[in-house]
């Protein structure tokens, strides 16, 4: 099985590395690291023309939105931000002189709103020939039982927050001209990380794994998949797709920063709808956790030869800067 190229480069440069005895969750590993007093750490970069387009949004929009990412990482493993440091490269020859305070603006507003000061950072000026913004947040927390990826067992239920595609169908408009409906821009644009569902769900009992949605369902379930040792079913009717989106939005559209969740099958479904309670999110059960390996789809519609009810293999087919050059996934 693969990963997609993003993650045999992450592999092979983590190699041979040592998790030191003060680290509980290591390099690689989840969607942060958390050191051995349940201190939580993760970074999240934003670059210009790969992550977003100056064309599409504002820089107040893509630092907060940078902001919202990095700080999803935390809601993942359950963890209360404790702050956040931005490290911002802006170009020298930009018709905005403000650029710089512009993005800043965005980053200080983000993390106002999550609750994640702004504690320090870096500012750099590009050399004339780099016209890109990138922005680098890296994002503190603590979390006292730190919900990993790598707890799924055979017979749990798969579960999703709110809704999915939105972003990607954004992005798409974008890329073909058209521009995004407002209710698909501000998902692009202003993700909400899950912050007070990941810390409910952190504490509550039966749930085992959890990660955030930043590459896209169908690369991101591998990732709880290898990280837990089990193979994934997803249900393709059950799939909460954003209105506006479509199936294949939903499942290898990235930047939905909603959570997938293990949860054992002796909770009540009934008890973990309760924990989105107030929240102003749905949680959906989307299919199981079984034996084996990787991610299987069933019931597409859409799938080859559309056998409506047949179970096929989902290939990572979310975001992932490197599969170009690698020629893996499902291109
Ligand atoms: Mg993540």
């Amino acid at each position: 099985m693969t990963l997609g190229g993003e993650a045999s480069r992450i592999r092979a440069f983590l190699q041979g590395l040592q998790r030191p005895a003060s680290v509980q969750v290591g390099a690689g590993e989840d969607d942060a690291a958390v050191l051995s007093d349940g201190r939580v750490v993760t970074c999240d970069l934003s670059l210009e023309g790969v992550h977003f387009s100056l064309d599409w949004i504002s820089p107040r929009e893509a630092g907060a939105r940078a902001v919202a990412a990095s700080v999803s990482d935390l809601a993942a493993m359950g963890a209360r931000p404790e702050g956040i440091l931005a490290a911002l490269v802006v170009p020298s020859r930009r018709e905005d002189p403000d650029l710089d305070l512009q993005v800043m603006e965005g980053v200080r507003s983000a993390a106002a709103r999550w609750d994640a000061p702004l504690l320090g950072g870096d500012l750099v000026r590009a050399p004339r020939d780099e016209d890109r913004v990138a922005l680098d947040i890296t994002a503190l927390g603590r979390a006292s039982r730190p919900l990993l990826r790598s707890g799924a067992r055979p017979g749990d239920r798969l579960w999703v927050s709110g809704e999915l595609g939105a972003a990607a169908a954004a992005v798409e408009a974008w890329q073909e001209g058209r521009g995004p409906g407002p209710a698909l821009r501000q998902a692009f644009v202003d993700p909400v990380p899950r912050l007070e569902l990941g810390r409910r769900l952190g504490v509550a009992d039966g749930v085992r794994a959890a990660l955030d949605l930043s590459d896209g369902l169908s690369t991101d379930a591998h990732r709880m998949a290898a990280a837990s040792g089990v193979g994934l079913l997803l249900e393709a009717e059950r799939i909460p797709v954003a209105r506006g989106a479509r199936l294949h939005h939903a499942l290898h559209g990235g930047e939905d920063y909603e959570l997938l969740v293990a949860i054992s099958s002796d909770i009540p479904v009934t008890r973990v709808e309760q924990w989105a309670r107030g929240l102003d999110v749905s949680l959906s059960p989307i299919g199981g956790v079984v034996e084996g390996t990787g991610v299987h789809l069933a019931g597409d519609p859409g799938g080859p030869g559309g056998q409506k009810g047949g179970v096929r293999p989902l290939a990572p087919g979310g975001w992932d800067p490197f599969r170009d050059e690698e020629g893996e996934g499902e291109g």
